[in-house]
Parts: structure tokens; C-alpha cells; sequence
């Protein structure tokens, strides 16, 4: 973050003198997300500003103890599908069913190649938890995080949502092209907790757009040119798959709390 030099700061707190309206709006962008800078500008306040200030304060603080009680306005819960599913999903998960169809596809008329559904499966559920809470794609998303409904039991409600349709589709293509299950599912969910743990740190969106980009750079193109499976996809791996899985999953419950955070998750 770039601070604006003292003298901007200076001239802003004295009424934005030889300032243009471009250097006074970044002003104003940057003081409403940096504490810093708002502890500056508090320090060059001209006295006429601070009196003025002590008497708004004044003022309001007698309104408000001898007003009326603001009247409680009744607390308009949050539709119940809100909290499972946001409809921007449905193309994606569509999306995602189509490519693991044509992995399937591709699995049996050329047999040569690994298994796309093996390659595909540990990153299909990303696109639909990345989509699931992104304030970008739900259009409700803003207002949503702002609610008592929002945080650690909503992006879990979502992300099962999505799971719904995803592990169905995972086992069907498994059992159809004959893959080992375990294999099949496991990493599937290894990836969902990865995504949810991280995301709850850097955000959900980029999180899975990040572990997506990973996997396809470092294991599913790689493999699909060698015309082999990668080592971490081979039987005998399902265990290692497991217990990752776990592990994710815990650090997702701990790191959990922050996706109450406004600016975290979303
Ligand atoms: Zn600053």
C-alpha cells in the first residue's frame, strides 16, 4: 500500500488546498482502509476543525440521550436456499459434470492416456467452491457477508452443496471407466478442505483458482504428455489421500472463525 506523503495529508486536513479532485478522491479512497494514515491526518487538524468536531460530538451526545429509542425493526431472516446454494452455481456445476463426462469419454477410446476422471477428480470441485462464496458471482454476495447467517456454517452449507452434486458425478464416472474409488474420491475431498482451509487466509475464489492452476501445471498436464499416471495418483496412495484429507479438514475447522471476517473467505 502506498501512503500519501505528509504534505498531502497536511493540505487535505486544511481543506484540500492545491489539491485537483483526483489526488483529493485517492485521499479519500486511501483514508477509508488505512488506520495509519486517518492517525496522521487526526495530528493536522487545524483547531477550527477539532472545536467543530467537539461540537457535533457535544451535540449528538445530548440528541442521543435525550431522544427516543430507535424502534427495533424486525430481523428479516435469510432464505433458507440462500444459505445452501446461490443459482450462479448451477452453470458451473453443469460445466464440471460435462468435463468429467468427457474425461469418461476419453478414458475409453483412448485407453493409452491415464485416467482424465483419476487427473480430473481432485480438481473438479474447485470451479463450485469458488463460485459458492465469491462475492463476484453470487450477486447477493455483499449483503449476504454482512449477515449474522454468514461465516464458517454458510461457506460449509455451500461447499456441501456443491459436494452433493460433484461426488455422484465422480462415482458414476468411476465406477463407469473402472478407476480405483478411493483414488476417485478421496483427493476430491483433500482439495475441497485445501481450498476451504487456504481460502479462509487468502480467500475462497483464489485459493481454488490457485490449487486448480497447481494441479493441472504440476500433475495433470505433465502426466497427460508422459501418457502415465503420476506417482500421486498410483494404488497404494489412497492412505497418504486419507489422512491428508483429515488433516485439511481439521486446519479448515480451525482456521474456520475467520470467515466471519467481512474481507476474509469472500
Ligand atoms: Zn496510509
Amino acid at each position: 500500500m502506498t501512503h500519501p506523503p505528509t504534505s498531502v495529508l497536511a493540505r487535505y486536513a486544511h481543506g484540500g488546498q492545491g489539491l485537483d479532485d483526483a489526488a483529493l478522491w485517492s485521499v479519500e479512497a486511501h483514508l477509508d482502509t488505512c488506520a495509519a494514515c486517518r492517525a496522521h491526518l487526526a495530528a493536522h487538524t487545524t483547531p477550527d476543525t477539532r472545536d467543530l468536531l467537539d461540537r457535533v460530538a457535544a451535540s449528538l451526545d445530548q440528541a442521543i440521550g435525550t431522544g427516543l429509542l430507535p424502534a427495533r425493526q424486525p430481523v428479516r431472516a435469510l432464505a433458507p436456499h440462500r444459505r445452501w446454494f446461490v443459482w450462479t452455481l448451477l452453470p458451473w456445476l453443469v460445466m464440471t459434470v460435462a468435463v468429467l463426462g468427457c474425461g469418461v469419454l476419453l478414458d475409453s477410446v483412448a485407453p493409452s492416456l491415464p485416467s482424465l476422471v483419476l487427473l480430473l477428480a481432485p480438481v473438479a470441485p474447485l470451479p463450485g467452491v469458488a463460485v459458492a462464496w465469491s462475492r463476484r458471482f453470487d450477486p447477493a454476495g455483499e449483503l449476504i457477508a454482512a449477515t449474522s447467517a454468514a461465516g464458517p456454517t454458510m461457506v460449509l452449507r455451500r461447499t456441501l452443496a456443491v459436494l452433493v452434486v460433484i461426488l455422484p458425478a465422480l462415482l458414476l464416472a468411476g465406477v463407469s471407466t473402472g478407476t480405483s474409488l478411493a483414488l476417485t474420491l478421496l483427493p476430491c475431498l483433500a482439495f475441497t478442505a485445501a481450498a476451504l482451509a487456504l481460502g479462509a487466509f487468502v480467500g475462497v475464489r483464489r485459493a481454488a483458482t490457485g490449487l486448480g492452476a497447481l494441479w493441472a501445471a504440476a500433475v495433470l498436464l505433465p502426466s497427460v504428455a508422459a501418457h502415465s499416471l503420476p506417482p500421486v495418483l498410483r494404488p497404494g496412495t489412497a492412505l497418504a489421500w486419507g489422512a491428508a484429507t483429515v488433516a485439511l479438514a481439521a486446519l479448515t475447522v480451525l482456521a474456520g472463525p475467520r470467515f466471519r471476517r467481512l474481507t476474509s473467505g469472500i
